[in-house]
């Protein structure tokens, strides 16, 4: 992220950074080690390290391992939710009807579980539609289609649409030069390209976020100076005339995603000359709703009052099913729990599963359990998230002290036989839900997935099972029920 867009757009990206755990991950791109870095050293654990985990603890380790990887359990659970139950867009009946599921399979596992009620914005996608009616050398009767989807917390245009002439920026800086007078009364478009090689070589968190801060800020940026509506190119990887929707901070204007090849279209087109579009979008800003985050915990043995949190976001955006982003994330969590009570290994800590709701359009589950618990954070031993998708893991992405991530060294170890070793210190929150417990002390811990394939899909309707290979998704529920057992059981809570 450039300084030049940081400072035009400070309290917008803060507020972005409270929702969005990917902008997270690109405001810091992953460093570059200079050396070789403490979370590349191979797996060695230092005496207190061996302390912590006794001979028991690392065979019961193992047993969780190979039993995440024998089961098709979480599979199964994100099948009912992509495919039975549907998208689960914040606000909707069926986000609704899968945190019920979600708390009763959780119930028949054993856990105590209780739905957190809270008030969720909601909004629903009307029709969506755009031509070109106007552009250099244009034959007549033709009509270019442009593939476009509105954007979360998108305004209206009238039902029969309307026409404008577009204005393509790459920058907001080139907003900014073009002022007021050559933007008010225009559609604009912003074309920031995704940078796919760089997604490609294994930075496509740092790609995306590059990329999104037009889909976030830019809607409002256009509209500041007048504009009638806002266009933004699909943030994604792969070119299959897709838009990408997701969220955008309130402009009062309409305002969607275009696909990338119409994007390319559009501002080839504009350099030759006027281009004009004819834009249908009616989405409609409902009533608050009432909604719930899934809390269900496996009390503990020894300390029922040490919490440690496992978690993925329930909701998703409405044009796919949401495999990926993030019913992946809840059936690794709840897998965790299946686990330890079908090996009858009772954490010594208390596991607490969390299905987040509203993880996309504004984070108010994450913000209602910060409201409730966050006298409780000082008891929260650590936090896991997983909101990458599902791909083979790698590890963790970490915040927490560099003693916390020695002390973790074992399961480096365990987790070895995966490739899913890497403990990759962060600056920052390593997952949306949980950036309040993290910027409060908590350690946490995001699930970190091979994400060279996730732009592809991610915000799309092409979000759907057939994206989750079932041999990678035990995998990811594998680490995620290792770390989190370690978590409950080693001897010593994290330093912090
Ligand atoms: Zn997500």
């Amino acid at each position: 992220m450039t300084q030049a867009a940081r400072s035009f757009v400070p309290t917008l990206f803060a507020a972005l950074l409270l929702i969005s755990p990917v902008s997270l991950s690109a405001q810091n791109p992953p460093q570059q080690p200079q050396s070789v870095p403490s979370f590349m050293a191979p797996p060695q654990a230092s005496q207190a390290a061996q302390r912590n985990f006794p001979p028991l603890l690392l065979q019961q380790l193992s047993a969780i391992k190979a039993a995440a990887l024998n089961d098709d359990y979480a599979y199964r659970q994100l099948a009912h939710l992509t495919e039975n139950i549907g998208p689960r867009a914040t606000g909707s009946p069926q986000a609704n009807a899968a945190a019920e599921y979600v708390a009763a399979e959780l119930r028949k596992l054993g856990l105590e579980v209780r739905l957190q009620q809270i008030t969720v914005p909601h909004w629903v996608r009307g029709a969506e539609a755009a031509t070109l009616v106007e552009y250099p050398a244009m034959v007549q009767g033709t009509t270019q289609k442009i593939v476009l989807t509105a954007l979360g917390s998108s305004t209206s245009t009238p039902a029969e649409g309307l026409t404008a002439d577009l204005v393509t920026v790459d920058t907001f800086d080139e907003l900014q030069a073009l002022g007021r007078d050559k933007v008010a009364g225009k559609i604009v478009l912003f074309n920031e390209i995704f940078d796919k090689q760089k997604a490609a070589a294994g930075l496509a968190f740092a790609a995306y976020g590059e990329a999104v801060r037009y889909r976030a800020a830019g809607p409002k940026s256009a509209a500041d100076l007048g504009a009638v509506a806002a266009l933004v190119r699909s943030v994604g990887s792969a070119d299959y005339r897709l838009p990408h929707t997701g969220f955008s901070f309130p402009a009062a204007i309409p305002a969607a995603a275009v696909a990338a090849e119409d994007a390319d279209l559009i501002a080839h087109l504009s350099s030759q000359g006027k281009v004009r579009m004819h834009l249908t979008l009616t989405p409609q800003k409902l009533p608050d709703e009432t909604s719930y985050n899934v809390i269900a915990d496996l009390k503990g043995s020894e300390h029922p009052e040490q919490i440690v949190v496992v978690s993925g976001h329930l909701d998703s955006w409405d044009l796919g099913t949401g495999a990926i982003d993030d019913g992946a994330g809840v059936v690794m969590a709840m897998e965790t729990a299946e686990v330890l009570q079908r090996l009858h290994l009772r954490p010594a800590r208390t596991l607490r599963v969390i299905a987040w709701m509203d993880e996309e359009t504004g984070g108010s589950g994450a913000k209602a359990y910060t409201t409730e618990y966050s006298p409780d954070f000082p008891h929260h031993i650590a936090a896991i998230e997983s909101d990458a998708g599902a791909a083979h893991p790698l590890g963790f992405d970490v915040k927490a002290l560099p003693a916390a991530v020695d002390a973790l060294r074992p399961v480096q170890s365990v987790l070895q036989s995966i490739g899913a070793t890497v403990l990759q210190p962060t600056t920052y929150p390593p997952g949306a839900d949980i950036s309040a417990m993290s910027d409060a002390g908590v350690p946490a811990f995001g699930v970190m997935q091979d994400g060279r394939t996730y732009f592809h899909y991610h915000h799309t309707a092409a979000d759907t099972l057939d994206k989750v290979i079932p041999a990678d998704l035990r995998e990811n529920a594998a680490v995620m029920a290792v770390l989190a057992y370690a978590l409950t059981n080693m001897k010593d809570p994290l330093p912090r």
